[in-house]
Order: C-alpha cells, then structure tokens, then sequence
C-alpha cells in the first residue's frame, strides 16, 4: 500500500511531470502516432512498474493490458530476471559475436532450442522483429542461391501481414495503411488472399469454401514453378491488422504448399510466440514445423531488445564452404547477441520451464474468455477472436451488415481512453480494441481488463 502524500511532495511530482512533458513536446517524435494532435495533449509519462502494473508520473496505476506493446511476459521487475540483468551487468554488458563467443549468447541459444521444434537448432541472433525477418528473408534467399536453384528469389506471403518495418519486412507485409506510401522502396512480393473470416475476400464462407483462400496460395506457386523461395507468414492470428484468427488447419495446408513446391516455410513468432496464443509457440498447435522460425519481443520476458532467427541444419549448412567459396552469411548487427539481453532472455525461458507457466495458461484464458463474453451480444461489436491471451474485439456500427466504423472517428482509440479511467492501460488497431495481458496476469486482474473494455465500448459506441 501506498502512504498518502505530503502537500509538498504532491506539488514536486506535479511540478516534475510538468518539466518533463515539456522536454517530451520539445524533443519526442512518438512511432507510429500523428503528432500534430499528440501535442496538444498531456502526456501519460511511465515512471516504474510493479508487477503487471505501469505507474506513471503523477502515481497513478494502469493495468498493462497490451504488454507493454505484446512483449512483457512475467509482469515488471520480477526478482529474477532482474537479478540476471544485475548479474550479467558484473561481467559484461555488451560484446561482439563478429568473431568472437560470449557465455551470455552460448547459454541463450542453448536454452532456446529447448522451447522450439527439434528440428530448429541454429539461432541467429538479432535485436528486433523487423531485424529478424528482414535476417529470414535474405536467409532464405542466400540459401537458394548457394545451392545453385537461382530462379527461387521471389516470396509470398498474406495480405494483412505485418513484419516489422524496415524495407525488406514491409515488403512481405501487407497492411495498405502502413505501407502503401512505400511502395515504390519495395520489392515484388506476392500477397495471397488473407483469411479474415468475418470479412472473407473471396466472399466466401466456411466450411463451403473448403478455405479458398489457401488454394489462392497454391495457384501462385502452381503459376511459378521453382522460383518461389519462401512464404513468409504470422502463424495462427495475424496480430498488427487487428488480431485476424486464421481457421484450424490453414497453417497446416501452407505447410503442405511449401513443401510440394520445395519452398520453405518462415514463419513469424515475433507477436505470436512465448505463449501468447496458449502454447509456447503458436506453429505448435497445428502440429508445424517450420524451416525458418522469427522471434523477437517476449524472448527476454519484455526486458530487453533481443531477437533470433532460427533454422534447421539443412539450410545452416548452404552456407557452409571454404573462407574463399564467399558462401558466408554476409549480415550482423552490432548489438547481436548482447549479453545483458541474452541473460536475461535465459531467465526468462527458464522461468517458462521451473514455473511450467506455458501449463498455468488454460484457465486464464477461459477466465479472459468468460469475462469478454456479455460483449459478443453487444449490438457494436461484430466479433471477439481470441488465441490463448492475444484477444481483437472488432467494432462495427452495424451488426447486421458488419458497416465499419469511419476512420476519423478512431473508436478503438476512443475506447483506449475510456478504459484508462477504469486504471488499464490499451492500444487499440483501427476499430479493434486489442487486448493482450502478460502471462503473468491474475484472473481478477483478466476480468478487470475485459470490465474496463466492456465499459469503453458501451461508453463510446453510445455516442459514435
Ligand atoms: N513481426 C510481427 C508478427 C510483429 O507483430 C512485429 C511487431 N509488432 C514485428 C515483426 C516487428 O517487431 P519489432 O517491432 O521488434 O521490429
């Protein structure tokens, strides 16, 4: 419990957040937020964390209801991960792995490939998704190269994708509002149909269907014969285009696609991986295994920035040859591998393994399921996907003919600030309020979150 403050340490906190914003609309050029009306706002400051709450400047508490951005994993400051970043920090906070080993990567990619398919046991170290995808797709690309197939340079992937944003993983992302602008930067990469039930495409409808859409995936490899070289895929759910559930059984038939064609198969984990959609990794829960497998965000518990590209010792060994065959991977970042990250990452999985927190899961979902359950009768939201604790409510003006809500209005966003006064913290996509709790999270903590959403979307969808 917090004690009451003095009058003056009241007014020193005041007077610190008031500096700070300050400085903030100076100097701050926020990721993906129109700035413009950002300015004229005071802005929430995040201070410290307990637990799964973030407290900001003036001593108010938030649920982290999307992870601090789908990273945090265990909750904030827990004692064991920060004694590994403590520890680590005695040895060494940064060396190269350009030439050189470090322990800290050694243990982590050790641990890693105990959590992936057994097949995964090569581990590229990196610092973001995007890094990680971008590290996946010249892979794959080098792989075919190397083996002298050199027609396989071209890739697929889903409409609605989202892999990062560096130029290489937009390209294989597909949502028109982040990156029609950047077309002409990118290169050709085929979009298949996405499969977004609720708004099929091909308006279509399952089980008639017979899912079309991964037929559409097969007519392009059938219509390209040996030059696709990979298909790059979110397995399970879609995440940044607003939680898009694929149907049991999708990812199954691209692994099926890629290997008739002899493409490989990249799949990435970076939202849905380290328990997210209710298994460790979401490839898991229809039985697949990838060639190429990206990861980033709750590798290190939401701690630090560390990412990792896995494969399979068939395609690490492409790049296998003389020091003058030139087949080196010619890639590497310098803070790939950093110790203080990978320390904590090693934590953070063991945690996973000594707190059989992956085994835990099944009943908070059902809880976080229980709790969002009133809204699906709700005249405003058309559907609730959810996958383990990654959750998109979709709001729609119209029940019946599914009429979406008009972009200036920002009724996601609206909800988001509703629900701030019921102390959860949100980020919405567009017109879907997404939530996604740290494992971490207590089944009165899940209901609290789906209690302040529920009460967001009948405040805002009353007035909109
Ligand atoms: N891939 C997926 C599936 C993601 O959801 C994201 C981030 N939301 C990324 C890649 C990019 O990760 P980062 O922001 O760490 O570059």
């Amino acid at each position: 419990m917090t004690t009451p403050l003095t009058d003056a340490e009241r007014l020193a906190r005041h007077a610190r957040h008031a500096r700070l914003a300050a400085a903030h609309h100076r100097h701050l050029w926020h990721p993906f937020t129109q700035m413009q009306g950002w300015l004229q706002e005071d802005p929430l400051i995040i201070d410290r964390a307990e637990g799964v709450e973030l407290i900001d400047t003036l001593g108010r508490r938030y649920l982290d209801g999307v992870s601090s951005l789908w990273c945090n994993v265990h909750g904030h400051r827990v004692p064991a991960l920060d004694e590994a970043v403590r520890a680590q920090l005695d040895r060494v906070a940064h060396s190269t792995l350009l030439g050189l080993a470090s322990t800290a990567s050694i243990e982590c990619a050790e641990e890693l490939v105990r959590h992936v398919p057994a097949a995964l046991t090569r581990v590229f170290f990196s610092d973001a998704g995007a890094t990680a995808v971008e590290i996946a797709i010249k892979m794959a690309f080098q792989h075919f190269q190397l083996r002298g197939d050199e027609a396989r340079r071209e890739f697929v992937s889903i409409t609605g994708g989202y892999h990062g944003d560096t130029i290489g993983s937009v390209s294989v992302g597909g949502i028109d509002l982040f990156h029609r602008i950047f077309k002409p930067l990118l290169f050709d990469v085929h979009h298949a149909p996405q499969p977004y039930c609720y708004r099929c495409p091909l308006g279509k409808a399952l089980p008639s269907c017979a899912m079309a859409c991964a037929g559409d995936v097969e007519a392009i490899f059938a219509a390209r014969p040996g030059r696709i070289a990979a298909l790059v895929i979110e397995p399970v759910m879609q995440g940044a285009d607003g939680m898009i559930a694929q149907p049991p059984g999708y990812l199954r038939r691209m692994r099926e696609i890629c290997d008739r064609h002899g493409a490989l198969l990249v799949c990435d984990e970076v939202a849905t991986g380290w328990g997210r959609t209710g298994t460790t990794f979401a490839v898991e829960q229809e039985g697949v295994v990838p060639d190429i497998m990206t990861m980033a965000k709750g590798l290190t518990g939401g701690y630090l920035p560390l990412a990792a590209t896995l494969t399979t010792e068939a395609v690490f060994e492409s790049f296998l040859g003389e020091f003058e065959s030139r087949r080196t991977f010619f890639h590497g970042h310098t803070y790939a591998g950093n110790p203080l990250a990978c320390a904590v990452a090693t934590a953070s999985m063991r945690l996973f393994r000594d707190q059989r927190i992956i085994e835990g899961l099944p009943g908070k979902i059902e809880a976080l399921r229980r709790a969002l359950a009133p809204l699906l009768a709700h005249p405003h939201v058309g559907e609730i996907r959810q996958r383990g604790l990654m959750v998109g409510v979709e709001l729609v003006r119209d029940r019946a003919t599914r009429a979406e809500y008009e972009y200036p209005l920002r009724v996601g966003h609206q909800v988001c600030v509703e629900a701030r006064a019921h102390g959860v913290l949100l980020r919405p996509l567009g017109n879907v309020v997404v939530l996604m709790p740290p494992l971490a999270m207590s089944t009165a903590q899940l209901e609290q979150l789906a209690e302040a959403v529920r009460a967001g979307v009948d405040a805002v969808t009353a007035r909109a």
